[in-house]
C-alpha cells in the first residue's frame, strides 16, 4: 500500500497551494464529466518512480476563528494517526504564531513519526533568512518554500521520498479475498460486517496486525477463505465528529489499497451523497473490483419502481465506476446478505480468469469488424496483437501502429466489448496502448 504524507498548519499558510503544487507535477485528480465530483483533498503524487497518497488536512477548517485551535488539534491528531510522514506549513510573511507553537507542541509531544517543517512564502533567495525566526521552536530543520513560486519544492520532495518508507509490494493473491467495506459513517458497515460472519457461521478469527497494519478478519464459507481488512476500523466508533469526513476517507484509502473487492455501502434512506461520490472515485482510481451495497432496504419506502429509480441514480451519479454490481440488502433484517457473498464469489471469479492471447487476437479482428477506428491524420489506424497484462484491474496491452489514434470514444467501444465478451462486465478493465516496435 502506498505511504501517506498528510500537509498540516493553521488556515492561510498556504497548505492548499502547496497540495497543488504537489499534485500538480502529475495531473491534478479532477474530472471535467459532468457529474463527476472528485476529492480535492487527497491525491497521488508520483516522482522518480515511486509514489505516495498526499492529504491536506486543510480542507476541513472552520469558519468560525474561535474554532481553530480545537479543529488544528483534531487535524494535526489526524495527521499523527493516519500519515506515514507530516508536512506541517508555517508562513514567513506572517511569521511564527502562537497557534503554529501548539501544532508543533501537539505533534511533538505525541508522535515518532517524521516530520518535515517547511517556511512558506518564501517566494525569493533574499526573504530565506526570515525562515530564522521558526528556530526558535528547537525543532532542528526549517526548509524555505514557496508553494506559489515553486522555490524550495524540489528539495522538498528530495526529502519526503527520503523520509518515507518505501511502498509495500502487494501481491494480488487471489485464492484469500481480501474484502474492503467502506462507505459513510452510519451507512451500516459494522451492521453488515456482524451479519455477514455472524456467530452462526464458522470460524472467526481476528488477525492482528503490525502498529502500521490494521486488524484484520478472517472468515471462512465453504471453500473460500475472505480476509476483511482493517475491521477493527469499521468496529471501533470515531472518536472523531462524523463532521470530519476525512477521518473516513482515510480509512477508506487505506482499506481500498489492501482489498481486491470492496463492498461501498450506502445509507438506503439518504440515497447517494457526496461523500459516497467521492469514495467511489477513490475506487476507480484504484482500479478495484467494487460492489454497490445499499443497506437499510427494511426502511426504504418503496413501490415497484424504486430499485429502477435508484440504480438510475447511482449510475448517474458514479458512471465511472459503472461496471459495479449493485445489492439491496438489510443487514438489519439479514435480507439479501447471502447474495453479497455470491456476488464476491462471481466478481472474484471473473477477476481471476486468464485470457489467452490468441483469444484477444481474435476479439481485435472482431472488434475492428464491427465498427473501424476512425481515422488519425489521414493514417488508419491498426491493432497488431494484444495481450493480457494483469489482474486486479485486469489489463490488457494492445499494440498499434498509433496510440494517440485512439480516441476516447473508441476506447470506451473498446472496453465494452471486451467486458461483453470476456465476461468481465462486472469488473474493471483497462486497456493500454503501447506504439509497435
Ligand atoms: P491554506 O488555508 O493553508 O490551505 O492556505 P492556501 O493555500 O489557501 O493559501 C492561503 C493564501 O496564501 C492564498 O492567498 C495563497 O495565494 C497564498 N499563498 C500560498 N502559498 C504562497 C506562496 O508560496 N507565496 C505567497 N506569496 N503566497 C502564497
Ligand atoms: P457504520 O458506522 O457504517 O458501521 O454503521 P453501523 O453498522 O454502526 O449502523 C449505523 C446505524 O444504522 C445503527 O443504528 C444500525 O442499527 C443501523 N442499521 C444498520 N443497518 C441497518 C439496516 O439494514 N436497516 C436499518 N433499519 N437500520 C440499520
Amino acid at each position: 500500500m502506498k505511504p501517506v504524507v498528510a500537509i498540516v498548519g493553521r488556515p492561510n499558510v498556504g497548505k492548499s497551494a502547496l497540495f497543488n503544487k504537489l499534485i500538480g507535477r502529475r495531473k491534478a485528480i479532477t474530472k471535467n464529466e459532468p457529474g463527476v465530483t472528485r476529492d480535492v483533498n487527497y491525491g497521488e503524487c508520483m516522482d522518480r518512480g515511486r509514489s505516495f497518497t498526499l492529504i491536506d488536512t486543510g480542507g476541513f477548517e472552520p469558519d468560525l476563528e474561535t474554532e481553530i485551535p480545537r479543529q488544528v488539534r483534531e487535524q494535526a491528531r489526524l495527521a499523527m494517526e493516519e500519515a506515514d510522514l507530516i508536512v506541517m506549513v508555517m508562513d514567513v510573511r506572517t511569521g511564527l504564531t502562537s497557534v503554529d507553537t501548539d501544532i508543533v507542541r501537539e505533534l511533538q509531544r505525541n508522535t515518532e513519526k517524521s516530520i518535515i517543517y517547511v517556511a512558506n512564502k518564501t517566494d525569493t533567495h533574499d526573504m530565506v533568512p526570515q525562515a530564522s525566526e521558526f528556530y526558535s521552536l528547537g525543532i532542528g530543520d526549517i526548509m524555505p518554500i514557496s508553494a506559489e513560486h515553486g522555490l524550495g519544492i524540489v528539495e522538498l520532495i528530495d526529502k519526503i521520498l527520503d523520509l518515507l518508507p518505501e511502498e509495500e509490494e502487494e501481491e494480488v493473491e487471489l485464492n484469500q479475498v481480501k474484502v474492503a467495506i467502506v462507505g459513510r459513517p452510519n451507512a451500516g458497515k459494522s451492521s453488515l460486517l456482524n451479519r455477514m460472519i455472524g456467530k452462526k457461521r464458522t470460524i472467526v478469527s481476528d488477525v492482528p496486525g503490525t502498529t502500521r497494519d490494521p486488524v484484520d478478519t478472517k472468515f471462512r464459507r465453504g471453500e473460500t477463505e475472505y480476509l476483511f481488512v482493517d475491521t477493527a476500523g469499521i468496529r471501533r466508533k470515531s472518536k472523531i465528529s462524523a463532521k470530519l469526513e476525512i477521518y473516513s476517507s482515510m480509512a477508506a484509502i487505506k482499506s481500498i489499497a489492501r482489498s481486491n473487492v470492496i463492498l461501498l455501502v450506502i445509507d438506503g434512506k439518504d440515497g447517494v451523497r457526496m461523500q459516497d461520490e467521492k469514495i467511489a472515485g477513490l475506487i476507480e482510481d484504484s482500479g478495484r473490483a467494487c460492489i454497490v451495497v445499499i443497506n437499510k432496504w427494511d426502511i426504504v419506502d418503496r413501490d415497484e419502481d424504486t430499485i429502477k429509480v435508484f440504480t438510475e441514480e447511482l449510475r448517474e451519479k458514479m458512471p465511472f465506476i459503472a461496471f459495479a454490481p449493485v445489492l439491496f440488502v438489510s443487514a438489519l433484517t439479514g435480507k439479501r446478505v447471502d447474495s453479497v457473498f455470491d456476488t464476491i464469489d462471481r466478481v472474484v471469479k471473473a477477476m481471476n480468469t486468464d485470457i489467452s492471447t490468441s483469444r484477444v487476437n481474435k476479439l481485435l479482428e472482431e472488434v475492428v469488424s464491427r465498427h473501424h477506428p476512425p481515422v488519425y491524420r489521414g493514417h488508419e489506424v491498426r491493432f497488431y496483437y494484444g495481450t493480457q497484462t494483469g489482474k486486479g484491474p485486469t489489463r490488457f496491452a494492445i499494440f498499434t501502429n498509433y496510440p494517440d489514434g485512439v480516441i476516447d470514444s473508441y476506447r470506451r467501444y473498446m472496453v465494452n466489448r471486451f467486458r461483453e465478451s470476456l465476461d468481465m462486465e462486472e469488473i474493471p478493465l483497462r486497456l493500454s496502448f503501447r506504439p509497435r516496435r
